[in-house]
């Protein structure tokens, strides 16, 4: 995971110069504390978020169609 790490700057000096971390273990290697994940350089959460809303509005709108033609073959 790719983070920056949780404990206070003054005990880490990880912590004090905000560097990213990439550690297989969630941990910061200095002082063993767990990284804070860093939503700003993994551009691909962010379009797994975007194509998750875009899926969630497709099935919307399918949604609404299938009961408009449900409606629409009752009347
Ligand atoms: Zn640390």
């Amino acid at each position: 995971m790719m983070g920056y790490c949780s404990n206070s700057p003054l005990r880490c000096h990880h912590a004090r110069s905000l560097m990213v971390l990439n550690q297989v273990d969630d941990n910061c290697p200095h002082c063993e504390m767990s990284l804070v994940p860093d939503n700003n350089l993994s551009g691909s959460a962010h379009f797994e978020q975007r194509f998750l809303q875009l899926s969630l509005a497709v099935t919307v709108i399918l949604l609404l169609v299938v009961v408009y033609i449900y409606y629409a073959i009752l009347v």
